[in-house]
């Protein structure tokens, strides 16, 4: 075929796949069903989520354990919008997942207030993302979720990086996940606006732990605390629990 045609060929094929969008129905990236990106159905069941937390203890390898509150386990509507949110160029996905993970922080803010001594300040840490992904997918998921949750930027400190060689979690071993998920740093311009401040860590999911667990130890090496920690989802991994006792699923006995 010469180059002239093949150019037309090209030109085609871009007008063709532009208008497909037009011609043919979207589907709704949680059950299938042809109509809106996103069903009523789906819709409701992501409104009707529990407004109280799942709460989870992370052990940790020296002090108390870890808190983590949680949106929504990680099945059903909320795992597939996510997944979308985080794989499939969608950030407006985040007007519907930041209400469930703006309760989350209401309620975790308003118990650790209660519990912390008089006057203590609290910062949000997101986890952070590769930068390759933010560039791939072209905005900083968390950062997002937690500006459309209607976080003051004054509380939102992005003081973690990661470092080169981190990898997705997905299908790593336990070992693998918390040896790829130590590989954290602090940002040197950040770490000022945590001096005297009671760290929430931010992520996601929480599936095994190994990346809260790792933030963590990263900060507390550094001298901050870590009060507790906050995502949307957590996974139920009855099949393969995480071999610490207590595990990733233990509740909170408070
Ligand atoms: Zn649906």
């Amino acid at each position: 075929m010469s180059t002239l045609k093949m150019s037309y060929l090209a030109v085609a094929l871009q007008l063709l796949s532009q208008c497909r969008s037009f011609v043919l129905p979207a589907q709704c990236c949680c059950c299938g069903r042809h109509g809106l990106s996103l069903c009523a159905g789906c819709k409701r069941r992501l409104h009707a989520l529990p407004a109280a937390p799942l709460r989870t203890l992370l052990p940790t390898p020296a002090g108390p354990p870890l808190r983590v509150y949680s949106a929504a386990v990680y099945s059903g509507a909320p795992q597939k919008l996510l997944v979308h949110f985080k794989h499939g160029d969608t950030p407006q996905h985040a007007a519907l997942l930041a209400p469930p993970l703006r309760r989350t922080l209401v309620t975790a803010l308003q118990e650790l207030t209660r519990q912390a001594p008089r006057k203590a300040e609290f910062v949000v840490v997101p986890l952070p993302s590769r930068t390759s992904r933010v560039r791939q997918r072209g905005y900083d998921h968390l950062t997002l979720l937690l500006q459309r949750a209607g976080l003051n930027p004054a509380r939102l400190v992005p003081a973690l990086r990661a470092t080169a060689g981190r990898q997705g979690q997905v299908g790593l071993s336990a070992a693998a996940r918390r040896a790829n998920a130590a590989l954290l740093t602090l940002r040197g311009r950040d770490t000022p606006r945590l001096r005297g401040k009671q760290i929430i860590l931010v992520d996601d999911v929480c599936t095994t732990g190994a990346s809260l667990l790792a933030a963590q130890q990263t900060l507390h090496q550094a001298g901050f605390t870590v009060a507790a920690a906050v995502t949307l989802c957590v996974a139920l991994r009855r099949d393969n629990p995480p071999p610490a006792k207590p595990s990733c699923l233990t509740p909170l006995s408070q």
